[in-house]
């Protein structure tokens, strides 16, 4: 794998006829982002991962600067998944001023992480944007694990008319069902125990939605009764929305997203599943 630091050195290693799928990412790569890569790697010539701890899609200052990072053995997880190139720009790269154009996502981002974490998924979107006019590939792959984010991305795409095919891979889970995150490295033996609770939370909600339960009250009460027997959890949201534009959902008529924010110490972990009535 072949690292760029700047915009100049990605434009003269990428052809303009070639076939790029793009990666974005934001380093301490896990198994997770494998999933990303081999299927990126699979359908696309030239496969180029980004690594960027973008700095304007933290609303917590503290979260930024613990986030973990190294790029050496990032990298080396990306030569070991076929990537070509591994663009890893700092800062002053990606904002060499102070950033004066932002995408707004409007009102996919008002619930979920949107409303808890105000200017996020501004900060996403317009890096995103940044990305994709740097790498300008046809194809670029984000995970379920961050659905917000994902609807978030579709929405700016289709509404800004950019030329992307915008694909979805599912969370890849540890063996006790924890989504695998590069934030799980952050929590100390006894969360890490409890942290898949999460995830049963969200099985336990689906279940009943896939029993035709219509009511999304009922369905959130199953999963937090779950969350509640282990106090450690400062449950932020949890919550049934409609999977495209991510608003919350009274009566159940169709496929839901449920999703949860919880913390575990100082830690933020977020899941999520789809569920679908069953015919
Ligand atoms: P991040 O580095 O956390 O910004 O994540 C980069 C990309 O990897 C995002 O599109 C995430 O949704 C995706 N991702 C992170 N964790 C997982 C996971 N456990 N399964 C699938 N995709 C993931």
């Amino acid at each position: 794998v072949r690292i760029l630091h700047s915009i100049s050195e990605v434009r003269s290693a990428l052809g303009p006829d070639e076939e790029v799928g793009l990666v974005p990412t934001m380093g301490a790569l896990h198994a997770g982002h494998g999933a990303l890569l081999d299927r990126a790697r699979r359908e696309n010539q030239i496969l180029v991962v980004s690594l960027f701890v973008n700095p304007i899609q933290f609303d917590r200052a503290g979260d930024f600067q613990t986030y973990p990072r190294d790029v050496g053995v990032d990298a080396a997880f990306c030569q070991s998944h076929g990537a070509d190139f591994l663009f890893a720009p700092s800062a002053a790269v990606m904002y060499p001023e102070p950033q004066r154009v932002f995408v707004e996502p409007g009102p996919v981002a008002e619930h979920l992480c949107g409303h808890f974490r105000p200017g996020h998924f501004r900060g996403v979107a317009t890096v995103v944007i940044k990305l994709l006019h740097i790498v300008q590939p046809r194809r670029v792959y984000f995970g379920e694990k961050d659905a917000q984010q994902l609807a978030v991305i579709r929405s700016v795409v289709a509404d800004l008319n950019v030329r992307v095919e915008v694909i979805e891979v599912p969370t890849l889970r540890e063996p006790d069902g924890l989504a695998m995150s590069s934030r799980n490295r952050l929590l100390s033996d006894a969360e890490r125990a409890i942290a898949p609770q999460l995830y049963r939370a969200l099985r336990e909600s689906a279940h009943l939605v896939e029993s035709r339960e219509t009511s999304a009250a009922r369905v959130r009460s199953a999963g937090e009764a779950v969350l509640a027997q282990c106090p450690e959890f400062r449950v932020e949201y949890f919550e049934v929305v409609d999977p495209v534009h991510m608003q919350p959902v009274l009566e159940i008529a169709g496929p839901v997203r449920i999703a949860v924010a919880a913390y575990l110490g100082s830690t933020r972990l977020i899941d999520n599943v789809l569920a679908k009535p069953r015919p």
